[in-house]
């Protein structure tokens, strides 16, 4: 059964040019909003479409500024079909929560003494700490990220 699911995910792969339906709350929604999300998806090299009804879409995100020290960031479980993103205003912020939404997990538990991890830090998008600059996605993490996002809107669509 599991590889009934892989195979037919896999065939949706190559038959479907699978855009991700992205919903951008109205509160948050400019041009460059937008201009940062696409940003984000590009370095997951995920295609995106813009919806302007939630029910379309497999993922909603809002922008928001955080509180000093606080998070950039978040991305939640809403429902079995929908994601939910929240982030600060930056590309690789961004791409890190879509990242999430589609499957990704991180690449490293975060040292609990700042110092070590500071020296553990990678250059993937994906690191606890995302990198400030030039993050790099592995084939892997491109691969699961187009399997993950065809399977979560197939799930869509059978609703
Ligand atoms: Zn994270």
């Amino acid at each position: 059964m599991q590889r009934a699911t892989s195979l037919f995910l896999l065939l949706l792969l190559f038959f479907c040019s699978c855009a991700v339906p992205i919903y951008v709350l109205p509160d948050t929604d400019t041009p460059e909003a937008r201009e940062t999300i696409k940003e984000g998806a590009a370095y997951l090299d995920v295609k995106l479409k813009f919806v302007e009804e939630k029910d379309d879409a497999v993922i909603t995100i809002q922008f928001y500024k955080p509180q000093p020290g606080g998070v950039c960031g978040e991305e939640v479980r809403s429902g079995t079909c929908m994601r939910r993103v929240r982030s600060c205003n930056s590309s690789i912020t961004t791409g890190h929560e879509i990242g999430h939404a589609l499957g990704l997990k991180h690449v490293r538990k975060i040292h609990p003494d700042p110092e070590q991890d500071k020296k553990l830090r990678t250059d993937n998008l994906m690191d606890p700490i995302a990198p400030a600059a030039n993050p790099t996605v592995t084939d892997e993490q491109k691969t699961i990220v187009k399997v993950y996002a065809t399977g979560l809107a197939t799930c869509k669509r059978h609703l």
